[in-house]
């Protein structure tokens, strides 16, 4: 099933999508949807029926749009973005010929950076003028665990979404840490809704990036160098992932600091994000 957050006539809502249909279903009797997630198993049964909504009449808004905690996100972890990352001079003590890293680089970005998926981006271009775009398949997790087994990680994720993992690169090479560059208001869209884990191979989707219509990002989950279970087993290493935690599991090559020179977004571009049985997502950069 897919899982949406919207507005509608004035108030929030939790449903379920049709995305072929182009419906929406309000669920009635949750809080919000880390409200549902956490009741999954006991609701599943009662959420088939009730009227629905035209998405045209709704406005999505973020599948969380206030995390109750930071975003966490993985670093360089496709080999070509990590080489092209490395090869850019954006990365502070990058080592050539050592781009795989032996653990995943983990860093995260405040709820203050969350938006919805046709929302605008601000580049605050008073305090950055290198604002790139990175795609990522992003795990919402179902169950609470800690130390998790590799084994045991898909029974602990609810879904995916897509988010975009936006950076300020600037900021992310001169404070030697990404944390800075990438929590800035806005700066992670998310959306457009959460697809649930039995309803696709999460690893092996299409990831695809456009900016103003060019391809730039391609790819496809399989070539992830930490897998989905090693990700939520490494994080879960003696920290509790909750219902409703997002892990935003790296981004491919063909971000802007990609290309020589580099194309950071200005204003006015709109990049859109796909990937493959989730939907998409399309943000303004003003
Ligand atoms: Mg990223």
């Amino acid at each position: 099933m897919k899982f949406a957050t919207f507005s509608y006539q004035g108030s929030d809502h939790v449903g379920v999508v049709d995305a072929s249909a182009g419906r929406v279903r309000p669920v009635s009797g949750v809080a919000d949807m880390v409200d549902l997630i956490a009741r999954y198993d006991a609701l599943k049964s009662s959420l088939g029926s009730g009227a629905d909504i035209a998405l045209g009449d709704v406005k999505l808004l973020a599948p969380i749009p206030v995390p109750k905690r930071n975003v966490i996100c993985v670093g360089k972890n496709y080999l070509d973005h990590a080489r092209e990352f490395a090869g850019s001079g954006f990365e502070a003590g990058a080592v050539r010929g050592a781009e795989i890293d032996e653990y995943p680089a983990v860093f995260s970005k405040g709820p203050n950076a969350v938006i919805g998926p046709t929302d605008d981006v601000d580049m605050h271009s008073e305090i950055t003028s290198s604002v790139d775009y990175e795609v990522e398949l992003t795990i919402v997790i179902g169950k609470s665990g800690r130390n998790i087994a590799k084994a045991d990680a898909y029974n602990h994720v609810f879904g995916y979404t897509i988010a975009n993992d936006v950076t300020a690169r600037d900021r992310q090479k001169r404070h030697k840490q990404w944390f800075l560059g990438k929590t800035l208001d806005t700066f992670c869209p998310m959306g457009p809704w959460i697809a649930t884990g039995d309803e696709l191979d999460p690893e092996n989707l299409a990831v695809k990036a456009w900016v103003n219509g060019e391809l730039r990002q391609n790819a496809n989950t399989r070539d992830l160098i930490f897998d989905i279970p090693t990700l939520v087993s490494t994080i879960s290493q003696g920290m509790t992932l909750v219902p409703g935690d997002l892990i935003a599991t790296g981004t491919p090559a063909g971000v802007g600091i990609g290309f020589n020179p580099p194309k950071f977004l200005k204003s006015g571009d709109v990049v859109t994000m796909e990937i493959s049985g989730i939907g998409r997502i399309e943000n303004r950069f003003v």
